[in-house]
């Protein structure tokens, strides 16, 4: 296996109650900061890439750039598919070398999207990948996906445990109360439901739509079993506000690397603080020690 097994990652980070930053890649800078704060913080990367950003940046591009920063890398690099839409999208990014892919069947009836996610399964562990699946339907808008809040739908516990059971995921989205985007007013989690999806699954669970939920319901998710948080927006945000704000009144700037520069420094500054959130700096499995050892 080129890239690292999500699952390995994902159940070190359960068993140690902890949550890996699942960070979205839009260009090149953000695989840079996803990477670099990994490494600073010796905690696992988990490169999500979504199929807008791979027809944006090219697949062979993002792999290879993916691939360039884990040659590099000390720390586990996650080369992961975000809300694959299809098993021709899984088997496409699996052929290019991903190492976890997300099938996102949740638009589909409950057995429907049972059975689709059972044959990515199928197709994917004997090579040795992970695959998460989605449960209920997360709400908003990430990349060309758009959930509107009347059809968003939590993830039932009975559903769940059946769910995971019947596909054998190594990872579940379920949805609990957050969205992709950006949220009016404070997210309401469904932390009940989130220990009860948690206790009749022990399956690490995924947060989506990381950003925008208070700080405070972060690390109550990560205690009740999340292990693996998706940031995006936030990153999108941070990154674009700062590259504004240095061509604002500088007409003569013309250098990419001038704003572009300043915008990695700002987003990592942004993922770092995710990071400490989660509780995904020096994990002992990934820490020093665990390298000299
Ligand atoms: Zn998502």
């Amino acid at each position: 296996m080129e890239f690292a097994s999500m699952a390995t990652v994902l159940r070190d980070a359960l068993a140690n109650h902890y949550a890996v930053g699942h960070v979205n890649i839009n260009n090149l800078e953000f695989l840079q900061v996803a990477v670099e704060v990994a490494e600073e913080d010796h905690s696992p990367a988990i490169l999500g890439v979504s199929e807008g950003v791979i027809q944006y940046m090219g697949l062979d591009y993002t792999v290879a750039m993916a691939r360039a920063a884990k040659n590099q890398a000390r720390v586990p690099v996650v080369l992961h598919l975000d809300h694959g839409s299809s098993f021709a999208w899984v088997a496409r990014v699996v052929r290019a070398g991903f190492s976890s892919v997300m099938i996102d069947a949740s638009r589909y009836p409950l057995d429907e999207n049972i059975a689709l996610t059972r044959q990515v399964v199928e197709l994917c562990h004997p090579l040795g990948i992970d695959v998460e699946g989605e449960l209920g339907r997360i709400g908003g808008t990430d990349d060309d996906l758009l959930v509107d809040a009347r059809v968003a739908a939590l993830a039932r516990p009975d559903e769940a445990e059946r769910f995971v059971r019947d596909t054998g995921v190594d990872a579940l989205a379920a949805a609990i109360g957050s969205a992709h985007g950006h949220y009016h007013g404070r997210p309401q989690l469904d932390f009940v439901r989130l220990a009860e999806i948690h206790r009749v699954t022990s399956t690490p669970l995924v947060l989506h739509g990381g950003s925008g939920i208070l700080d405070e319901d972060i690390a109550r998710a990560i205690s009740l079993g999340v292990a693996k948080v998706n940031i995006n927006t936030e990153n999108q945000e941070v990154f674009t506000s700062t590259v504004r704000q240095v061509l604002l009144g500088h007409d003569a700037l013309y250098d990419p690397r001038k704003y572009l520069g300043p915008a990695k420094e700002a987003m990592k500054g942004a993922v770092r603080m995710k990071f400490r959130l989660f509780g995904a700096v020096n994990p002992a499995s990934w820490g020093p020690a665990a390298a000299a050892g």
